[in-house]
């Protein structure tokens, strides 16, 4: 049967949980399409502020990533914008001028923030806070700059300047009302909110109207109404957001301030679909994902022609995502003529509580330094449940006394335990009792209960305690692998080991995968520890690898490649230079860029002229895309420097050579320097090298990214053949215990510096690591050769593709 050509404009939250739904249903029914204005997979846009306050990283908020349009055999475009609609004949139309035909459109624009009609707000150091460039650029200005001003201060703004705040900035809220978080909360709160914030050190300018933003190129200053100013070299401009319309407006597409669709999420024109921030429905746009995530089922039961209640509109909550402030909101929550609010205020441990009734129904609450009741009460609203059989004041008490475990005891099968994607606590039992969920993960997995917010997490691990009583086990509250197994990392490795398992389908099969083919989190992760595991026996499972590891390049934003020769200790010659010089112009590189790892990366490479380049170069892989040894970075010591005492570039280069090609469970940096100034930056490697009087000190757990943490000395030896040994000793401890993905300096915390220390210092174990590393290192291969030297892999891999 010929397939339905669906496409998907937005590769966001709405539009992506709308594609998921429908591959619930069928799989095979359409040939599904995503285009994306962003040049990400679909990501977690939620826990962008969770990156900024630095609990979590860009990389850990995919939500699906680039194997999974793969393994469902969607085509996705990134980086590309839908221009244009032609719906006469079923077509749109990118800004690259690709063409992609339709027999069912839907549209998930989202919104756009919105920008205050002001003087100066195209100046460097103006941003929004939307997508994962705005967090970058913030995480980034931190680093040189310490004077931030949020304007705005809802639930947005409020998040971002806590993350600033983290980041060693000075900031400033500036808010024209009255109040903070005036859309959810009454003055109460709002002003309990402030004083809380102000404690963190946060300032607030209220009632405060934005006039200018002044400076040169950079901004500067704020101007405000009153003629008052602010220095500042950061604006977050945090005052709204607009539903993406302009796609639509370029249709006959009825638009109003939103999409306006029907309660099937049907447009004006027939096979046009909408759905997500970019919807008016009943003249209500919405702005968080529960009411998103509800249009999105219901539209992929309509694509899917299943049949389906309408969409009648949604009640939302908000909860604060800012660490130490439990704010919750839901509902109708000011009280007027026809509602009455029921209130309580504990000065003393700031706590508030109010309830707001029309009648006997429950319409609305605001919660302030305790909120475990939220979702209770945001049940009851939902429900719209009648509670006049119930004394009034009794639903502010936590049912069954304090304790968490007796909250969710209390709790009726239908009400929600994960708000933002409707999950009830029925949903969870019934997850715990029929497909044998143990862990907080596997509830993750199984019902999506904690996949966007992650609020309910503490909520999910009560429900699983109550209900597994005496076999629930804390412990086991372990990251499992994945959500395809019960297993945590170490109890796989041990159970490869022990059972002599040597290929991924084994595993999966001996230790009850709960799905036949793992996923795109387990399958790397096993092939890597079964590689670690038998070094010489096992055969590498290439499909198993991310795309770049795969493809042994780096793919770019357009679908082009970067590809990074080796240059041992970032030494290079005429000789190399030139050959560069010559494939660059050659295969037309867009970009030639010396590396923080002091190499050169040849930007804009198409991926079937990949080995082509790198039988002209003629060097080795430099690996810029692997989970192994990157660089080694030297400074010019005592060759040159006349503050170097020691050798670096040698040692570096003697490291590098050691290391190379090795698989590690994430890249892994190394530095020396020949004196304390420190020039290769050895204090934020995985492993630094610092040359003092006549020895090297040994530095580990540095990481000069995301989360900036510098290295704990190790020790100090007088030879570099003893760094070597101490280098490779560390190298192979962290391939032997840690887990897949994760950086030296999350294992170093995770292990305890103490203990990696006992165990390089101990000669014994030292050795015996050194000789396990040996073994490892006798089978790799130069990859870029062995592609080159095969035309059956030059085939399979390189053969001219369009790039999904
Ligand atoms: C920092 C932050 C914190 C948040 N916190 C919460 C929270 O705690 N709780 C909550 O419920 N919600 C929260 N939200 C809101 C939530 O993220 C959004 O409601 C949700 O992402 C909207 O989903 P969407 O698919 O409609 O839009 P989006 O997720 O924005 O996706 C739309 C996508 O479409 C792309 N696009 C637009 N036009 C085109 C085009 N013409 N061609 C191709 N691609 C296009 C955009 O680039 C974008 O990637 C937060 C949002 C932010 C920014
Ligand atoms: S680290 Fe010391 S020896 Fe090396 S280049 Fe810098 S100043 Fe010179």
């Amino acid at each position: 049967m010929k397939k339905i050509r669906l496409v998907l404009v937005g590769n966001g939250m709405a539009g992506v949980k709308t594609i998921e739904e429908i591959l619930k249903i069928s799989k095979e029914k359409f040939e599904i399409t995503i285009i994306g204005e962003e040049p990400h997979p679909n990501y977690n846009r939620i826990l962008l502020s969770k990156v900024l306050q630095g609990d979590t990283t860009v990389e850990d908020i995919t939500i699906n990533d680039w194997s999974w349009y793969e393994e469902n055999g969607i085509r996705l475009i990134t980086n590309e914008k839908v221009e244009h609609i032609c719906n006469a004949d079923q077509t749109v139309t990118t800004n690259a001028g690709t063409v992609i035909p339709y027999d069912e459109l839907i549209l998930a624009t989202g919104s756009k923030p919105f920008i205050l009609p002001i003087p100066g707000v195209d100046k460097e150091g103006v941003t929004t806070f939307r997508d994962i460039k705005d967090t970058d650029e913030m995480l980034k200005v931190s680093k040189t700059y310490k004077k931030a001003a949020v304007i705005g201060g809802g639930l947005l703004g409020l998040e971002a300047a806590r993350g600033l705040l983290n980041l060693g900035m000075q900031v400033t809220v500036i808010h024209l009302g009255k109040s903070l978080m005036d859309r959810q909360l009454d003055n109460t709160a709002a002003q309990l909110l402030k004083e809380e914030l102000e404690k963190q050190g946060m300032r607030f300018l209220l009632e405060t109207n934005t006039t200018e933003i002044l400076g040169g190129e950079r901004v500067e200053r704020l101007r405000f109404s009153d003629g008052e100013e602010l220095e500042c070299d950061l604006v977050v401009m945090a005052v709204g957001i607009r539903p993406n319309v302009e796609l639509a407006q370029s249709t006959e597409l009825w638009v109003n301030r939103g999409i306006i669709v029907s309660d099937y999420l049907e447009t004006s024109i027939p096979h046009i679909y909408a759905v997500g921030e970019c919807v008016e429905h009943n003249h209500i746009t919405y702005g968080l994902v529960a009411p998103l995530f509800e249009q999105a089922k219901i539209l992929a039961k309509k694509i899917c022609n299943v049949e389906t209640t309408p969409y009648e509109g949604s009640v939302t909550f908000t909860q604060l995502k800012v660490s130490g402030v439990e704010v919750f909101s839901a509902g109708e929550f000011i009280e007027g003529d026809d509602k009455k609010a029921l209130k309580v205020l504990d000065e003393q441990d700031g706590i508030y509580k109010k309830l707001v009734f029309r009648n006997n129904q429950l319409v609305g609450a605001v919660l302030f330094g305790d909120s475990q009741e939220g979702n209770r009460l945001f049940s009851l609203i939902k429900k719209q449940a009648d509670i006049s059989d119930t004394a009034k004041v009794s639903i502010l008490q936590p049912i069954g006394g304090d304790s968490d475990e007796n909250l969710v005891a209390s709790m009726e099968a239908d009400e929600l335990v994960c708000g933002c994607n409707g999950v009830s606590k029925g949903a969870i039992v019934q997850a715990i009792h029929e497909q044998g969920c143990t862990t907080v993960d596997q509830i993750k997995g199984c019902t999506s209960a904690g996949r966007s917010c992650g609020g309910c997490k503490s909520m999910v691990s009560d429900l699983l305690e109550l209900t597994l009583g005496d076999s629930f086990d804390a412990s086991a509250q372990k990251e499992t692998m994945c959500s395809c197994t019960t297993l945590s990392r170490d109890e796989v490795v041990e159970a490869i080991r022990e059972k002599g398992l040597m290929h991924t389908r084994e595993v999966m099969n001996v230790l009850n995968w709960k799905t036949s083919d793992g996923c795109s989190k387990c399958r790397p992760a096993l092939n890597y520890y079964l590689g670690m595991v038998y070094p010489t026996e096992y055969e590498d499972e290439n499909e198993s690898r991310y795309v770049n590891e795969r493809l042994h390049a780096n793919i770019q934003k357009d679908g082009s490649f970067g590809v990074v020769p080796r240059m041992y200790g970032g030494v290079t010659s005429p000789d190399q230079l030139r050959k560069i010089a010559d494939v660059a112009e050659k295969y037309n590189a867009k970009l030639l860029k010396v590396t923080g790892g002091q190499r050169i990366d040849i930007f804009g490479i198409e991926k079937e002229d990949l080995p082509k380049v790198w039988e002209e170069l003629d060097m080795p892989s430099g690996y810029a895309y692997g989970k192994t040894l990157r660089t080694v970075k030297t400074c010019v010591g005592e060759s040159f420097c006349r503050f170097g005492t020691q050798d670096s570039i040698s040692l570096g280069i003697a490291l590098e050579k050691r290391l190379e090609r090795v698989g590690t469970p994430h890249k892994f940096k190394m530095g020396v320097s020949a004196c304390p100034r420190n020039c290769a930056e050895s204090g934020i490697k995985d492993f630094g090298i610092v040359g003092v009087d006549g020895a090297w000190e040994m530095y580990v757990g540095g990481n000069g990214g995301t989360h900036l943490r510098s290295a704990d000395l190790l020790g100090k030896v007088s030879t570099a053949e003893e760094v070597i040994e101490y280098a490779s000793a560390y190298f192979q401890y962290y391939r032997e215990t840690g887990i897949y993905m994760e950086r030296t300096s999350k294992w170093l915390e995770r292990i305890g510096f103490e203990n990696i220390k006992v165990v390089i210092e101990d000669p014994k174990q030292r050795r015996e690591l050194n000789e396990r590393l040996n073994v490892a290192l006798t089978v790799h291969d130069e990859p870029w050769k062995k592609i080159i030297n095969s035309p059956k892999l030059r085939n399979e891999l390189f053969e001219k593709v369009e790039v999904h």
